[in-house]
């Protein structure tokens, strides 16, 4: 699926990032308006110039509102218009472990989506009082009907769920000792994944697949180790989709064992600044006591001073977190120091 994407500078890289993760090629990029437009929130201009393109999606990393969504719609035949919340949603699926993470996602799609459908029946019921073409609102109506059954249904479920979700997590048993692979978006979490998993595909369109498994066990010396690519961190999560973030990284709490993988090229205060907040974040979903390897991505970016950064990385986490037992400097674009990464993952979970 090949999309085009609306984006503050400041989350170019991360939106794009996740949007691969969900299947997209991101084509072209615009920045967000600084005013959005009251009835497209995208500018005119815009609008036109994506109508005549060959774009099967259009994803603004923003929140829209019903009447963006239902006028973007309108206009934009046939393409899939989708903003930031959305979006996440598609990807906290592909990571969704539980029935509990699933339910939770498809609440939180379904309450958004409510008040977009309760837009189009106002509409429409103004329009068939006026002539006789309201075919269409006895369509809105009963759709009105199905999702408030669905929401109420799935509301009742993951109560249910939650009385018992810490009896399955006693239950629950993995094959083989399990390394869950943590760290912000962008930071090269699925490509440390597929190098170590082999996973790896030549740079095509077969990249752009949400079939890729999230999930994969690896030989490690004479041993097993599955490792899972996390959904991971995301900056900036809007609130009405925080419970279903915090279930789909619950899974993190089955690991034996724990890779924080760092974009050791980011500039010194930020880098610390997301480190800082990736052991709140493990501290939120009652993480501690799990062996941690912290992994310095993107060495191939950082010149002279990637020692040094990763010291400063490792005294703080050491700081925040026990225990840590190592770091390491790796690249996974060129493949470098994966076999020694390897190797830690194997002393961690003996
Ligand atoms: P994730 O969001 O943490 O899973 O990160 P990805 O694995 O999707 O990587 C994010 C971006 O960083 C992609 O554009 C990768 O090609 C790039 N990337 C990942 N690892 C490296 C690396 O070691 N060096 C460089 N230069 N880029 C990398």
């Amino acid at each position: 699926m090949k999309a085009t994407l609306f984006v503050s500078q400041d989350f170019a890289d991360e939106a794009v990032s996740l949007l691969e993760t969900a299947g997209y090629e991101v084509e072209k990029t615009y920045p967000l308006p600084s005013k959005p437009n009251r009835l497209y929130y995208i500018p005119q201009d815009k609008l036109k110039l994506l109508q005549d393109q060959e774009t099967d999606a259009v994803v603004v990393f923003d929140l829209l509102s019903p009447r963006h969504f239902i006028n973007l719609n309108r206009s934009l035949n046939g393409k899939k218009v989708l903003d930031k919340l959305l979006i996440l949603l598609e990807i906290f699926a592909l990571h969704a472990g539980s029935k509990e993470a699933k339910l939770q996602i498809e609440l939180a799609r379904l309450k958004y989506e409510l008040p977009i459908i309760k837009d189009i029946y106002s509409k429409t019921k103004i329009s068939e009082q006026q002539g006789p073409l309201g075919a269409g609102t006895y369509g809105v109506e009963s759709a009105l009907r199905l999702y408030n059954r669905k929401i109420s249904k799935i509301t009742k479920e993951l109560e249910g769920l939650k009385k018992f979700r810490e009896m399955q997590m006693q239950n629950r048993r993995e094959e083989f000792p399990y390394v869950a692979i943590t760290g912000y978006t962008n930071a090269g979490k699925t490509s440390i994944f597929n190098a170590l998993t082999g996973l790896n595909k030549p740079t095509d369109q077969s990249m752009f697949t949400t079939t890729a498994p999230k999930r994969y066990a690896i030989p490690i010396g004479s041993k097993k180790v599955t490792l899972v690519d996390t959904v991971g961190f995301i900056r900036g999560i809007p609130p009405q989709i925080i419970d279903a973030f915090f279930v789909t990284l619950s899974e993190i709490r089955y690991a034996n064992a724990l890779l924080l993988v760092v974009d050791i090229s980011l500039e010194d205060s930020l880098l610390l600044e997301m480190t800082r907040s990736s052991f709140e974040i493990l501290r939120e979903l009652g993480i501690s006591g799990k062996p941690m390897i912290i992994v310095g991505n993107k060495a191939d970016l950082v010149d002279g001073r990637s020692k040094e950064k990763m010291d400063m990385v490792y005294s703080l986490s050491d700081n925040l977190y026990s225990p840590v037992v190592d770091a390491i400097l790796v690249s996974a674009k060129k493949g470098w120091n994966l076999d020694s990464l390897r190797d830690k993952i194997f002393s961690l979970v003996n």
